[in-house]
């Protein structure tokens, strides 16, 4: 069996209120979150899932929604230099999916192939008006992914040997989640179809920061259920049901790397 390890790179990180990621809980409250990405090697293949947010893209030190960030090609480049791992190295980028936070330096890896849903491609070509007011997707990266050597994914697939590729709609049309062995047991790499585990646990009290410090949240009252959407869900049903098989999936809690998940940073899976 394929044995994967996981290693989580900082981009950079952004400040948001925490009520847009889960929405109605701890109103006012600032939280800081990485822009994530994963290094993923079995020995042999070097893959990258996501690379961060561009530069251009944090306007006076604001990104998203007007929120303070940092971020940008350098954060990526220097993320690799400290594994180890020159970009030209990377032989397939995965794409959890394709707004700007994830796919905005697509161009630091030419020589890789680079792997996303074909409904998440639409998607960027294509998106509803409502889509495009807070620019999540940023269609000045169709020609530079135009450029590069793509794989549409329809679905569901073994994409390597032991990493699984899931479509997971609702966050967008076309997020994808990866399921990675690894020594350890099988990790589900979430994307922003879940930014932070109190998402998917809304019986949370507390998180873990990328300090190591441990900041107080109020639990979701149980009859909202097995799960929180953020500000961030395009079609509810469609990420309810993506949320669920999630957990379906995982042994528990510990399996679970969500796309902008503070405790994961300085940990290597696997
Ligand atoms: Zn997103």
């Amino acid at each position: 069996m394929a044995e994967w390890t996981i290693t989580p790179l900082v981009y950079g990180t952004i400040e948001v209120k925490k009520e847009q990621l889960t929405t109605g809980l701890d109103v006012g409250l600032p939280l800081t979150v990485p822009y994530l990405g994963f290094y993923l090697t079995d020995g042999s293949h070097r893959v990258l899932l996501d690379n961060g947010i561009n530069a251009k893209y944090i306007v006076d030190g604001r990104a998203w929604a007007g929120s303070p960030a940092q971020g940008g090609e350098d954060y990526v480049l220097e993320s690799l230099d400290k594994i180890g791992v020159s970009p030209d190295r990377i032989d397939c980028v995965l794409y959890s999916h394709l707004h700007n936070d994830h796919a905005g330096n697509c161009r630091l890896f030419p020589k890789a192939l680079h792997v996303f849903q074909e409904q998440e491609w639409k998607e960027l070509l294509d998106p509803l008006p409502s889509m495009k007011i807070r620019g999540d997707f940023d269609q000045s990266l169709i020609p530079e992914i135009e450029q590069l050597e793509c794989v549409k994914l329809v679905g569901d697939v073994e994409y390597l040997p032991g990493i699984r590729v899931i479509l997971t709609p609702g966050h967008t049309a076309g997020s994808q989640c990866l399921l990675v062995d690894t020594k350890d047991g099988v990790y589900l790499l979430a994307g922003d179809t879940i930014h932070i585990l109190p998402i998917a646990f809304p019986d949370m009290t507390e998180m873990i920061l990328m300090d190591g410090s441990v900041l107080p949240i109020t639990p979701a009252p149980r009859h909202w259920g097995p799960a929180v959407p953020s500000s961030l869900v395009y079609d509810h049903y469609a990420w309810f049901r993506s949320v669920y098989r999630i957990k379906s999936l995982i042994k528990d809690r510990k399996f679970l790397i969500p796309g902008h998940e503070p405790s994961v940073v300085g940990t290597v899976f696997g």
